[in-house]
């Protein structure tokens, strides 16, 4: 892409305040006031609903202003808990962000049919135990895993009609997962496991310290991922991608990073498919690459490989991390040099606008004989 027209995507972001969305819209197609419309619509309502009371707080601890749903469950919740329900995987919860996904009216419809955190605690935290407490808004994420966890996967607290059997004496939360839950504790571990799903709060160092060391407060966040945000990874389109099947092949793009992974959808038959599908990731304390696999979809053998891309989130993670210390005073003129310095040759430049941080993306793929990708990167500090 040029630079040019770069810069006149931005602009015409910048000017109507668009997201990120917006800004991939731009390059497909003209702007349309009804989907405009449409859009608005739809999250005055989401806004209308979520300012209502119980809607206001977030339904698993009570923090105020709460900015992430689970989409099937219909609950509203804070963005630390909106982690600790990610990491149950998709099956259980679904989590979408108020900001940062797209609503269409059916969406906000479906999810206000719900009933919001008052329908959704009238059944999920009908009978809680008194000797248990509900996480507050300061509470570490132990606590809030463990409370999670027994709500809405091993659903302890349903009202008597529906609860499930529990074969254990109710004890606090905060020594559910070094006491007597620790064998359903690894029972879910293992069936994450088999899901492939929600692994990042997963990982040997917590069923060691689960088995060995009794419950104190500094150990509360050991072995558990701590999140410093979230990436939103558009994965644009491939172009001038490898043959796979006898003329053509069937993409679909894998993303990783730590130990998460999120697939886009497989279009059948395209070598230069248009995905244009948005994909969420947290980003690990640690920073690591986010890994680009792209493969050939079989449905009688194993997948084809068909090339792969290493990217450096970090400087894009530091930048929102400024922009975040500034107190989104923008732009972040410094900022922008380093990281274009760094990534001037593969990577495309972050840019830093609307109080965000972004970055536009075309990677030539690695390991294959050909093939290109575009991805644009946002990145949402855990604060928002
Ligand atoms: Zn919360």
């Amino acid at each position: 892409m040029s630079e040019r027209k770069t810069n006149q995507r931005t602009n015409s972001a910048h000017l109507s305040g668009a997201s990120l969305y917006d800004l991939l819209h731009l390059e497909d197609k003209e702007w349309s006031d009804e989907v405009d419309e449409e859009t608005s619509s739809a999250s005055s309502k989401l806004e209308r609903f979520l300012s209502e009371s119980g809607n206001d707080l977030c339904a698993d601890c009570g923090s105020p202003n709460p900015k992430w749903v689970s989409a099937n469950l219909g609950a509203v919740v804070c963005i630390m808990c909106s982690g600790v329900h990610r990491s149950l995987g998709v099956h259980i919860s679904k989590i979408l962000s108020v900001n940062l996904d797209e609503w269409t009216e059916e969406d906000v419809d479906n999810f206000i049919k719900l009933g919001g955190n008052t329908a959704v605690n009238l059944k999920y935290e009908h009978s809680i135990p008194d000797k248990c407490r509900k996480p507050q808004p300061e509470s570490s994420i132990d606590e809030r895993t463990d409370f999670i966890k027994r709500k809405y996967v091993m659903q302890q607290f349903l009202n008597t009609d529906e609860q499930l059997s529990c074969p254990f004496t109710p004890s606090a939360f905060h020594c559910s997962s070094t006491g007597l839950n620790n064998v359903v504790e690894k029972k879910y571990i293992n069936s994450m496991r088999l899901h492939g799903i929600g692994q990042a709060f997963i990982n040997n160092r917590r069923r060691k310290d689960a088995e060995q060391k009794p419950a104190k407060k500094s150990s509360s966040t050991a072995g558990m991922v701590e999140f410093v945000g979230f990436i939103k990874v558009n994965v644009v389109k491939g172009s001038d991608l490898a043959i796979r099947d006898v003329r053509s092949s069937d993409p679909y793009v894998m993303l990783t990073l730590g130990n998460q992974s999120v697939k886009t959808r497989v279009i059948r038959n395209n070598l230069n498919p248009v995905w244009n599908e948005k994909l969420m990731l947290s980003i690990p304390d640690n920073v690591p690459p986010l890994i680009v696999n792209v493969f050939d979809k079989d449905k009688f053998s194993t997948d084809d490989h068909m090339g792969e891309a290493e990217i450096d989130i970090q400087p894009l993670v530091s930048a929102a991390k400024s922009l975040e210390n500034s107190n989104g005073s923008e732009p972040s003129a410094p900022l922008e040099r380093r990281a274009e310095a760094k990534d001037k040759n593969t990577l495309g430049m972050i840019t830093v606008a609307e109080g965000k941080a972004k970055q536009e993306i075309a990677i030539k793929l690695q390991n294959v004989e050909s093939g290109e990708l575009h991805i644009e990167i946002e990145c949402v500090p855990l604060s928002q």
